[in-house]
C-alpha cells in the first residue's frame, strides 16, 4: 500500500485531535499537530469545557484502539443509572442498562486530554507544537495559515493533508466558510450551563453515590452532577440564560442560595461555596452545528466538533468525535493512501450518523429535564429493558443502542422512533412490565423491526446521501 502522503497535519491537540495523532502515529505517518494552547501538561490551563465527561462503548473502542483504556479505566468511575432527585428528597435510581456490565464512566477531560497528548508524543513520528495558533486556510492554495503566539511570526504550511479538530468554533471551518466552501447552520439554545462544585464529605468521602450520575430535573431547567477520583462531584446547571429563573436574573448571593435551597434543597446543602462558585465561574453557550461538505478534496478535512458541535445531553459529543477517528482509520486501512477518497467515503460514512446524534442529544435534552420523573417513562423503560431480555434479537433500548453498542447513530434514531411506539402501545392501561403481553409485543417486534444486527454497520444505513445545511441562522 503506498503512502501518497506520509505527512499529515493535524489543527488542534484537543479530545480528538491528540486520539487522531495516535491513530496516525500507529500507521507510520509523520504527523505535525498545531494548538493554540500552551501545554496543558506544563500550566495551570484547564482542558476547555466541562471539568468531567461520561465515556461510553465508542470512546471506549478508540481507547482500547489506540492503546490507552487501561490507564483512562484506573481513573474512571462507574455510573451504573441516574440518581433523580425530587424537590422533597426523595431519590428514584433507573439503571441504564440491562446489568452492571453496561454503565457509563465518568472522567476527567483534563486527565484525558494529558495522557492523550503524552500517548502521542511517545510516538517518534508525532511533533506537537504548542501555542501555534491557525488562523484558517488560503483556499486558493490550500495551505493552511499558523502564527506562533510566542513570536506573533506567521507561516503557511502546504502539500500535505490536514485534518482540522479545533472543536466548535473551527478556524478552519469558519475560514472555508467565508470562501463559499462550506455552508453551515447553527443552531443555539435559550439554556446555557454553568459548572459548580459539591466537595468531599468532611470525612473525605463522596457526599453522594458516587456511582450514579445524578439528576434534579426541574422541566425548563436541571441540575446534573457527575463524581470526580477526588471525591468531589462537578455539577453543571441547565438554565435559560433570560428570564426567571434565568442566568441574568440570579446574580445576587441571595438570589442564588434561595433559588437553589427551594429547587435542589439536599444539594444547595451539599454545596458551602455555592454563591462564590457561581458569581465566578462563567456561564458556557450550548448549541448545534452542521456543515456540508466536510472536506476539501483530498487537502482538508473538519473532524469532530469541529464539523458537528452537539448539545452534551446525551453525553456523547467527545464519544462520537472519537469514533470519527476509528472510522477515518478504518477507512485507511479499507482504501490506501488516496485522501480524496478518504475523507469523501469517511464524510458519507459519518455525516448521517452524526446529524442524528445531534437530533438524539436535542431529544434526550427534553427526556432528562421533562420526563425522567415521570412514572409513565419509568414504565416504559422496564418495559424496554424487559423486551430486551426477553427479545435481544429484535429490541436494544435506544440509549444502549447509542450508549452501550456501536450501531451507527442514524440506525438508533430510526429504531428508536419505531420502538418507542411499541413501548407506548404496550404501555397502555397496565402499571407494571409484568402486565405486559408478551404475545403481542413478539408480535409487533416482528413485524415492525428487522433483526438487530449489533454492530455490524449494514453499509446502505450508515451511508445515506447527506442532505445538506439550512443556511446559517444567526448565533
Ligand atoms: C458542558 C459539556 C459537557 C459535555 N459532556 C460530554 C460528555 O459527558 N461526553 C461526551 O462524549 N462529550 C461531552 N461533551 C462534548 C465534548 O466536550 C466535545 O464533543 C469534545 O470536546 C470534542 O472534541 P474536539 O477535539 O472535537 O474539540 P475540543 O475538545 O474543543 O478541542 C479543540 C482543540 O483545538 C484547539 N484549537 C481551537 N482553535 C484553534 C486554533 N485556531 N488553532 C489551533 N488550535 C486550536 C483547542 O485549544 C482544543 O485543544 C460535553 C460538552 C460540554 C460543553
Amino acid at each position: 500500500m503506498t503512502k501518497q502522503h506520509t505527512k499529515i497535519t493535524i489543527v488542534g491537540a484537543g479530545l480528538a485531535g491528540s486520539v487522531l495523532a495516535v491513530y496516525f502515529a500507529k500507521r507510520g505517518l509523520s504527523v505535525d499537530v498545531y494548538e493554540h494552547r500552551p501545554d496543558m501538561r506544563q500550566s495551570s490551563t484547564t482542558a476547555g469545557r466541562s471539568i468531567n465527561l461520561a465515556l461510553s462503548k465508542r470512546g471506549i473502542h478508540a481507547l482500547r484502539e489506540v492503546g490507552l483504556l487501561d490507564a483512562i479505566m484506573d481513573m474512571a468511575i462507574p455510573m451504573r443509572g441516574r440518581l433523580i432527585h425530587a424537590t422533597d428528597g426523595t431519590l428514584t435510581f433507573q439503571r441504564y442498562g440491562k446489568d452492571d456490565s453496561e454503565v457509563i464512566y465518568s472522567v476527567s477531560r483534563g486527565e484525558l486530554n494529558r495522557k492523550l497528548i503524552d500517548l502521542a508524543e511517545a510516538h517518534s513520528n508525532v511533533r506537537l507544537h504548542f501555542q501555534m495558533r491557525c488562523d484558517g486556510i488560503d483556499t486558493t492554495k490550500h495551505q493552511l495559515r499558523v502564527t506562533d503566539e510566542r513570536t506573533g511570526k506567521s507561516h503557511s504550511i502546504s502539500g500535505q493533508p490536514v485534518v482540522a479538530t479545533d472543536g466548535a468554533g473551527s478556524a478552519v471551518r469558519t475560514s472555508m466558510e467565508q470562501h463559499g466552501l462550506v455552508k453551515v447552520s447553527s443552531e443555539l439554545l435559550e439554556h446555557g450551563y454553568k459548572e459548580l462544585t459539591i466537595p468531599a464529605s468532611e470525612a473525605g468521602g463522596f457526599a453522594l453515590d458516587p456511582h450514579a450520575l445524578h439528576i434534579w430535573p426541574r422541566k425548563s431547567f436541571m441540575l446534573i452532577a457527575l463524581p470526580n477520583p477526588d471525591a468531589s462531584f462537578t455539577c453543571t446547571l441547565f438554565l435559560r440564560h433570560e428570564g426567571t429563573p434565568g442566568f441574568s436574573s440570579l446574580n445576587t448571593a441571595d438570589s442564588i442560595r434561595s433559588f437553589f435551597d427551594s429547587e435542589f434543597p439536599d444539594a444547595s446543602a451539599l454545596m458551602p461555596t455555592l454563591e462564590k462558585d457561581f458569581l465566578t465561574n462563567p456561564v458556557g453557550i450550548l448549541g448545534t452545528i452542521r456543515c456540508f461538505p466536510w472536506h476539501l478534496d483530498g487537502s482538508i478535512a473538519l473532524l469532530g466538533d469541529a464539523c458537528h458541535a452537539i448539545v452534551p445531553f446525551f453525553g456523547q459529543g467527545m464519544n462520537c468525535a472519537f469514533e470519527d477517528c476509528t472510522v477515518l482509520n478504518d477507512c485507511l486501512d479499507e482504501y490506501g493512501y488516496d485522501w480524496t477518497r478518504i475523507f469523501r467515503i469517511w464524510e458519507k460514512r459519518r455525516k448521517v450518523n452524526a446529524d442524528a446524534i445531534a437530533d438524539l442529544a436535542l431529544e434526550n435534552f427534553v427526556e432528562m429535564r421533562d420526563h425522567v420523573a415521570d412514572p409513565q417513562f419509568l414504565l416504559t423503560k422496564q418495559i424496554g429493558l424487559e423486551l430486551e431480555r426477553r427479545f435481544p434479537e429484535y429490541f436494544i433500548p435506544k440509549y444502549s443502542m447509542v450508549t452501550f453498542h456501536r450501531t451507527p447513530y442514524a440506525v438508533a434514531l430510526r429504531r428508536g422512533i419505531i420502538q418507542t411506539d411499541i413501548l407506548r402501545t404496550l404501555a397502555v392501561g397496565i402499571s407494571s412490565a409484568e402486565q405486559v403481553d408478551y404475545a403481542l409485543a413478539g408480535r409487533l417486534l416482528r413485524e415492525r423491526l428487522r433483526p438487530y444486527s449489533g454492530e455490524a454497520v449494514p453499509e446502505h444505513e450508515a451511508t445515506a446521501d447527506p442532505p445538506n445545511p439550512p443556511s446559517r441562522t444567526p448565533r
